[in-house]
């Protein structure tokens, strides 16, 4: 497929390929295992020195379809799906760790990913130095460790709406031999393509806006195929030595570009199962073909609400990297220069007490714990995601008691304002 294709047109047309007289859309192959005709082929899929299907845990063809057609979005070399963004953000990582590594994170990520990583992969021996995404590049530089083996940070970090300064962190990268790994759910490839500012690995919760309707929990992986192991090999033997659970495969050697997916797949899918149901895959296929509809929607929407919220008198602050006083916005005009993503936060004046007063005026704006679907929802971390936290921590991180987070949906942005408008007037 030609690469000066524009993104809008490669979410309606890559993936699938129906053939001469096939169905126009994507089959789902609903089945776990697949039927041969001959023992001695079934013994070399298992070898893997025969690409095939055999069990839906390791591979199914609607979920590689799917995948697919994510890789394509992100201009990557291979691609996996998995059962939710957690799953997608350990296997990520646990591909290329062991007891007694190491991995440098950004500290202003997704509060599922930061617990993974403090407290998750901490217990499994995997420690990690959390470095805020504003650090210098001396602080970052000052992380690593000899037995560094991943760099890991978010595009557009959930909540805090960070964008990541790409170029700085690849050069860390780079410097110490170590992969950048880059959870892009927020900006998605429409509007911010990781790879081609030097990251190595691209992870997805398709959950949010890929999915974008609110129907199906999931993940993805994606590997640009830059990353030279071999030139790393001593850091890196699950890769470029030989597995002897698949009777000696390298996988650097034998899988080129697709090692580390398909290391990924045959090792962490087969003994950690986090397969997607094919059913979910067909529905992500369908809903990524109006993604780049739906992104430009929810940047339009996000910063007409960000511009009315600016005005009003019952807010103390709007935090949008679409507004030009906002501290992220240069780092947000060059990696992301069509947008950033439909969620805002923002202060409500008289704090706790107003917030939940606010969030029950609302009509049309649901509460809901959920981010980056097709309807306007808010949520008050304070008053749920973060509520066993005193307002001092709170504080802390970044997560003050008047803070409302609101992601902007695609209704029309007219109505939208006009809930929140009523909603703000009841409290004066
Ligand atoms: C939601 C989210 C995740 C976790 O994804 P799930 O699909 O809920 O498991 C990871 N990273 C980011 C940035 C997210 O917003």
């Amino acid at each position: 497929m030609p690469t000066t294709r524009n993104i809008d047109t490669t979410c309606v047309q890559s993936g699938y390929q129906p053939e001469n007289g096939e169905p126009r859309c994507m089959p789902i192959i609903q089945s776990t295992t697949f039927k041969y005709l001959s023992s001695a082929q079934m013994a070399r899929l298992f070898d893997l020195s025969e690409a095939g299907y055999f069990y839906t845990r390791l591979q199914n063809p609607t979920n590689d379809l799917a995948a697919a057609k994510i890789c394509e979005l992100e201009g990557g070399a291979a691609a996996m799906l998995t059962a939710s963004g957690q799953a997608a953000s350990f296997f990520a990582l646990f591909n290329i760790c062991s007891a007694g590594d190491h991995i440098v994170s950004s500290s202003a990520i997704y509060g599922g990913t930061y617990n993974l990583i403090a407290v998750t992969m901490k217990r499994m021996g995997i420690s990690c130095t959390f470095v805020h995404p504003d650090a210098s590049a001396a602080e970052l530089d000052a992380a690593f460790q000899p037995n560094t083996k991943a760099l890991f940070a978010e595009s557009l970090a959930n909540p805090a709406m960070i964008v990541l300064d790409f170029e700085k962190f690849a050069a860390a990268a780079r410097t110490h031999g170590v992969p950048l790994i880059v959870d892009n759910t927020f900006p998605t490839p429409v509007n911010c393509r990781p790879f081609e500012f030097g990251v190595d690995i691209v992870t997805h919760s398709t959950t949010k806006y890929m999915d974008g309707h609110a129907t199906c929990v999931g993940g993805a992986i994606v590997d640009s195929g830059n990353f030279d192991w071999q030139a790393h090999a001593d850091k890196y033997p699950s890769l470029t030595a030989p597995d002897d659970s698949y009777h000696g495969v390298i996988y650097t050697r034998d899988f080129g570009k697709g090692a580390y997916i398909t290391k990924a797949v045959v090792q962490l899918m087969r003994d950690l199962g986090a397969t997607p149901a094919p059913m979910n895959s067909f529905m992500l296929a369908t809903h990524l073909e109006t993604l780049a509809l739906r992104m430009k929607r929810h940047c339009e929407n996000a910063q007409a609400v960000a511009e009315f919220l600016t005005q009003s008198a019952n807010v103390t602050w709007v935090s949008y990297p679409g507004l030009p006083d906002n501290p992220y916005h240069e780092l947000a005009r060059k990696y992301m220069p069509n947008g950033t993503c439909g969620v805002i936060s923002f202060g409500i004046c008289g704090g706790r007490d107003n917030a939940s007063k606010f969030m029950d005026n609302l009509k049309l704006c649901a509460i809901a714990t959920h981010v980056a679907d097709a309807k306007t929802c808010v949520l008050h971390p304070a008053g749920t995601t973060h509520r066993q936290m005193t307002d001092e921590q709170l504080e802390e991180a970044g997560v003050g008691p008047d803070l409302i987070r609101l992601s902007v949906g695609i209704e029309n942005a007219e109505d939208i304002i006009a809930d929140i408008e009523q909603a703000l007037e009841q409290l004066s």
